[in-house]
């Protein structure tokens, strides 16, 4: 997307903020420097602390990632992307984490027609940097998905793959009928990894997936084992799990000390078009 196009507002008072050089301001004169890496930094009251996934869950996810085990989910998030994103659109990843699926969805976008714009927002800053580095045309910025930097309406599709929901935040930002992809865990994800780990594992619990305001469209389960075949790998994919912060210190040597692992990645890929009328 070009500089003059910019999509971000001003988090302080909502007015669109423009390209200045280093930095970004708004007609109401707050400015924003960009980093470095491209991103803008519009999470308000930071005080430089770490916000959400810290660098080292970045890193474990990032290998992970990169074994190529969650591709099947990658492309049809994409694909489900691509079916409802108009040429040219907006397209929203809110809580992009280190930005696996939105680069899958930026490229396949890209390579579609050129022309569509895709932001992303995290609250962690190492994430929106892992972003930065693995593509330079999303437009970034560290946010929360309580309090998204973008004008009512102004979106045609929102992404959320496995980040907390802020549904009346992504009612308001999309447009009309716009829609609203989202990838949840199934009931037996990494179930296998839990077993493992705890005494008494519990599989996942999908709640109903009505939400008002929206209409769902289209459903799609997914689901498939996949091999992890070092301690290496399976400590990467504890390591970017909540249970790796929530488990006792015992329980956690039973699952890092294995050589291997053979994992259940199951998903439900959700896509919802918001209804007219749920502006009240
Ligand atoms: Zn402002």
């Amino acid at each position: 997307m070009t500089e003059n196009t910019m999509l971000f507002v001003c988090p302080k008072c909502g007015e669109p903020l423009a390209p200045d050089g280093t930095r970004a301001i708004c007609k109401g004169g707050h400015s924003y420097d960009r980093s470095r890496e491209g991103y803008y930094n519009l999470l308000l009251g930071s005080r430089g602390g770490t916000h959400g996934d810290n660098r080292e869950m970045v890193l474990a996810r990032r290998a992970f990632l990169s074994g190529g085990y969650y591709e099947p989910l990658a492309k049809r998030v994409s694909e489900a992307t691509l079916s409802v994103t108009p040429t040219g659109g907006a397209v929203l990843d809110a809580g992009s984490g280190e930005g696996y699926y939105t680069d899958a969805v930026e490229r396949a976008l890209f390579e579609r027609d050129g022309k569509t714009c895709v932001l992303a927002f995290d609250i962690s800053k190492d994430a929106v940097r892992e972003v930065a580095r693995k593509n330079k045309r999303i437009s970034l910025a560290v946010a929360g998905s309580y309090h998204m930097p973008i004008s009512d309406g102004r979106i045609d599709t929102v992404l959320n793959t496995f980040s907390p929901l802020a549904i009346t935040e992504v009612g308001r930002v999309l447009r009309t009928e716009g829609a609203f992809v989202m990838a949840i865990p199934g009931e037996e994800h990494l179930y296998d990894l839990k077993c493992r780990v705890y005494d008494t594992p519990y599989k996942n619990t999908v709640s109903d997936t009505a939400i008002d305001g929206f209409s769902l469209s289209a459903s799609e389960h997914i689901k498939y084992k996949f091999t992890l075949d070092s301690r290496e790998k399976v400590k990467n994919l504890f390591m970017m799990t909540p249970y790796a912060y929530r488990t006792p210190r015992e329980m956690k040597e039973r699952v890092l000390t294995l050589d291997g692992l053979e994992c259940t990645a199951d998903f439900y890929l959700l896509t919802y078009r918001k209804l007219r009328n749920v502006n009240k």
